[in-house]
This record gives structure tokens, sequence and C-alpha cells, in this order.
């Protein structure tokens, strides 16, 4: 039966801040129905705490950072799309996720690092229903050549096109149907990226300091860096999937509809998620009853996203 999910136990993990280059502590807490993912700054005053929402948006450059007012102070948290990914692909409705730093440690630039320590802790299955967000008219938004796009349709997919104009990222459309079981194969491996020259400025920028070989696939004009090469052989279009599954779980739920991404990153990716949650017309809340559910677990109703069975409820 597809119903709320958190973890069983605490997950941690200790990393380095991209950008920071600070070793930052992250802890992942279960959490109660109809939480959420929150984010916990421990190591302000009162921890404070901000939900994952839209609203909390407040930087899309390089990463998606969240930022709130709480008790009197700012709590920022940088760099959340890989575990919102990786939270929103094995269908985690509520934990939180505490952090002793500005962002969340960058791991090996993929979901896979977090993906595994949620899954050792184990998913628990709660009392309430997963509720789904049903979009019922398209919904798009541009940035010159760059467009984001949602439209009605079953399951939950999405269409991306990059175009860096270089020999190793061929500008071909990649397709992702969502099931958790896609998600663990095609996604979660695949690493963030950059380009020589950019990781250059940036670095005089003071930024991407804990950038290195280690978390990220660096490419100059002909060739990949990394003495290990790629993970996928189209990793970057890949990984630009992973990055939107992050910033669309920013609708609150599990999303069922049809995404198209050209040239989009965090910017377009969070105004879409924007404009749809802004027009009423745009979507539909759904609490599907117990039994579509239990078709749906069976592969007998292709409307709902694919979720693998998990222990019993608490
Ligand atoms: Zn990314």
């Amino acid at each position: 039966m597809l119903r709320q999910r958190t973890i069983r136990e605490k997950a941690s993990c200790i990393g380095v801040g991209l950008h920071s280059g600070r070793k930052i502590k992250l802890e992942i807490l279960p959490a109660p129905e109809g939480n959420g993912i929150t984010f916990v700054r421990t190591d302000m005053r009162l921890h404070a705490e901000l939900k994952a929402c839209i609203e909390h948006v407040a930087d899309t450059t390089l990463a998606t950072t969240l930022s709130a007012g709480v008790n009197g102070s700012r709590a920022t948290v940088g760099t959340v799309e890989h575990l919102l990914a990786a939270l929103s692909g094995l269908g985690i409705d509520n934990a939180r996720v505490l952090v002793d730093g500005p962002e969340i440690p960058i791991m090996d630039g993929s979901a896979a690092p977090y993906v595994e320590m949620l899954q050792a802790a184990g998913l628990e299955a709660q009392r309430k229903l997963k509720r789904f967000l049903v979009i019922k008219k398209e919904v798009k938004v541009r940035d010159g050549d760059k467009l984001a796009r949602i439209a009605p349709g079953s399951g939950f997919k999405i269409r991306c096109t990059v175009d860096f104009d270089h020999p190793l990222i061929p500008p071909l459309p990649y397709l992702f149907q969502f099931s958790e079981r896609s998600f663990l194969r095609d996604l979660v491996r695949a690493r963030t990226f950059g380009f020589l020259k950019d990781v250059e400025a940036l670095r005089e920028r003071g930024l991407a300091r804990g950038g290195s070989l280690e978390n990220a696939v660096v490419i100059d004009e002909y060739r990949v860096l990394n003495p290990e090469g790629l993970r996928y052989s189209d990793e970057f279009v890949r990984h630009k999937v992973l990055d939107a599954l992050g910033d669309l779980s920013l609708l609150g739920m599990t999303v069922i509809g049809h995404v198209e991404l050209v040239r989009a990153g965090h910017a377009l990716n969070t105004h879409l998620v924007r404009k749809v949650l802004k027009d009423p017309k745009a979507f539909e809340i759904v609490e599907p009853a117990a039994e579509e559910l239990e078709q749906a677990m069976q592969g007998a109703d292709s409307r709902f996203p694919q979720f693998e069975s998990i222990g019993s409820v608490v």
C-alpha cells in the first residue's frame, strides 16, 4: 500500500561543503506524517528550522539554496537539490535534515551516498496515504532559449535536453519515466559536472572551495579529467534530470505530469514550480483511495508513479 514514508532510524554522514570547503555533519531523522522535509541548522542558536518549500528558495545560481527568517535570525541551507532528489526518488515524504553548516555536504556529487545512507537507515511506511499533485493544464516558463514546461499526463516523466556545444555532451534528449526502480538504476549515480575554465573562475571568486575530482566530473575542451571516466555515457544530461527531480520536489509531493526541460537549470526549474503553485487551475491535489493505490503498486494503474513495497505500517 502506498503510504507516506519516513526513515526508520537516524542516518548520518560527514562530508565537505562544495562552496565553503568546510567539513559538515549531515544527519537525517524520521519525522511525523505531514511534516514534509525540513532543514535544521544545528550550529545556529535555537536550532533554526526551515521547510523545504518554494517560498524559501533564495538563490539558484550554481545550486539551490533555501533561506528563511527563523527565530529572529536568518537560516540558510545551500546545495539541497541532490539530497531532495534522493528523498523524493525513494518516496520519502517526511524527514528532518540536520546540518551544522550553511550547505549540504556534496559527497561524491551525485545522489548515491544519500540514497545509501537512507536505505541503510531503512524506509518506514506511515499510516496516512501519500498525496499526489496532479497537473491539470500546461504551465511554461522561458528565459531566452531556455524552456521548462509541465503538462498533464499519466505517471511522472521528465524529458531533458542540454546544449553545451561540447563534443562530450551531445544535445540528445533524455527521457526519464519516474519509478523508484528507474531512479535507482538510471539517475542516482550521475554526478554534478563543470568545465575546467569555470572551475578556475569560481575558485577566484572564493566559490567551489570544496570542489575536486572526488565530487564532480570536470571536463576541459576535449576530455573528462577524472581518471575513472564517466559513470554513464550520458552522465551530464542524467545529472540535469536528477537536479530537476530535486527542484521539482519543492512542489511538496509526488507529481503526476510530464515535464520538458530545454537548457534549463535550477533557476528555471524553481520558476516553473512557483508558476504552477500560483495557478490554482494548474493542479489538483489527489489522495487516491487505498484500492487505487493497491492497483498502482501492482503496476496495474499507470496513472501513478511506481514505488517499491516496503515493510509494515508503523
Ligand atoms: Zn546538481
